[in-house]
């Protein structure tokens, strides 16, 4: 237990199984296969500390109330892995709104990218 509040809102984001994607089966083998690292408290204590969120968890993008973790990296592109994968260090907390909007992008391409906010 923990009584952070925002450390009981971490929840990796969920292994892709290959039968649960509407996107190509390749990538979703890929996904599949990426390991999930799961960070000690004090590894998330860390991150957070390092993005200036030790007291309060916002949406890295935009600022509004974060209520899950994005990869920073996309995991797979061109249908290959990055080598990037589930672990504390690509995560950064987001909203729903832009972690959808951001979806497999890199970051700089979305940021620069016609989405609003
Ligand atoms: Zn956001």
């Amino acid at each position: 237990m923990t009584d952070l509040p925002h450390l009981s809102l971490f929840a990796m984001p969920k292994p892709v199984r290959i039968t649960g994607r509407s996107s190509s089966i390749t990538n979703s083998f890929v996904n599949g296969v990426i390991p999930v690292v799961v960070p000690t408290e004090s590894e998330l204590q860390e991150a957070l500390e390092i993005l200036g969120m030790r007291e309060h968890v916002t949406c890295s993008y935009c600022g509004d109330t974060s209520t899950e973790w994005d990869h920073f990296r996309p995991l797979v592109e061109k249908q290959r892995p990055t080598g990037y994968i589930s672990e504390i260090h690509n995560l950064v907390p987001a909203c729903g709104k832009c972690n959808q909007s951001k979806g497999n992008k890199h970051w700089l391409t979305w940021m620069r990218s016609t989405a609003r906010l």
